[in-house]
């Protein structure tokens, strides 16, 4: 087996990693925080001092880090001059396709191969190994890939070349955060209205209203009363600034995912930044005046 480097080991890339050891790719790991270190070592893998000891140490070096800024600085600063000839790097972070191209394209020219990778779906599949990737990569780095990515996900989406992957990414959050202000209002105007939560989801999950949202993630997160991150409102908001900016630049009018990204700053500056992307129900009850809607508990 190649040898594995992670690096971040956030809400996603603790249970990532920690899939990849389980299933038997040994991996030496970093953060600048130390707890994600301890989880991962705590199976079995390995601790690593610095990003150059990973860089040094490993075939093939995986990234999953907040935004851009981590991104350049961990990859540009940290791994480019350190990394073997041929080793491969693996981005899975969200960030901006520009930045993307700037990484591939430096970590190319000092003779390494680079792979877009993010991240679709919940915290919870990655937990489960059920995560969904869309890969930007050559032919070949996409073979070379494949497996660690099938030990920490279901569904693997080779899009194109290195920066096809974060594109696809841009897209697919673009319509999910934008979906997901949209679900808040939809709730908050029928508990505003006085309807019952779990009749109003089943009405709106049976009609053109569905939506994931609605159907695996409300429910079993702020409806739940669990508002812990999950996927923060301060990432969610990152992502759509990633969409509204890609569009700004082509020229491409995006105007309710605007709209929305004005909402999600509305709820960060409310205090709810660092909670789950599906409390922006909570925050829009709490700007309406309206009580937050529960489920009953299943207990
Ligand atoms: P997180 O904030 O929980 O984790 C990020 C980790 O990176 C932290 O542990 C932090 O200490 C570490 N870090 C920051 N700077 C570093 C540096 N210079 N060197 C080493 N480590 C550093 O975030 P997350 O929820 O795990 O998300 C990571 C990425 O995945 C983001 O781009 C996010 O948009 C994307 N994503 C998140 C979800 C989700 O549901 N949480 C789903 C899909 C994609």
């Amino acid at each position: 087996n190649p040898k594995i480097g992670f690096i971040g080991l956030g809400r996603m890339g603790r249970p990532m990693a920690s899939n990849l050891q389980r299933k038997g790719f040994a991996t030496l790991s970093y953060d600048v925080n130390p707890q994600g270190i301890a989880a991962l070592v705590e199976l079995g893998g390995r601790a690593a001092g610095s990003i150059a000891e990973v860089a040094r140490e490993s075939d093939i070096v995986f990234t999953m880090l907040p935004a851009h800024p981590e991104v350049r600085a961990v990859v540009l600063d940290g791994i480019v001059p350190n990394a073997r000839p041929g080793t491969l790097v693996v981005d899975m972070s969200t960030i901006d396709p520009l930045a993307t191209d700037e990484v591939a394209a430096a970590v190319e020219a000092a003779g390494l191969g680079f792979v877009d990778a993010p991240v679709g779906r919940l915290a919870t599949h990655a937990d489960r190994g059920e995560c969904l990737f869309m890969v930007g990569a050559s032919q070949e780095h996409f073979e070379r890939v494949k497996p660690m990515l099938e030990a920490m996900g279901t569904t693997i989406h080779h899009c194109g070349p290195a920066g096809a992957g974060i594109r696809m990414k841009v897209v697919n959050n673009y319509l999910a955060i934008a979906a997901c202000q949209l679900n808040a209002e939809t709730l908050t105007l029928a508990a505003r209205f006085g309807l019952d939560v779990e009749r109003t989801i089943d009405i709106l999950n049976g009609t053109t209203a569905n939506n994931g949202h609605l159907k695996t993630n409300f429910p079993v997160k702020v409806l739940a009363g669990d508002i812990e991150p999950g996927f923060q409102i301060d990432l969610a908001h990152k992502d759509l600034g990633l969409a509204l900016t890609s569009a700004s630049s082509m020229k491409v009018p995006l105007a309710m995912g605007a709209a929305a990204r004005e909402c999600l700053q509305l709820a960060r500056s409310r205090g709810f930044g660092g909670k789950d992307f599906s409390a922006l129900l909570d925050a829009w009850c709490d700007l309406a005046g309206v009580e937050a809607p529960r489920l009953p508990s299943k207990n």
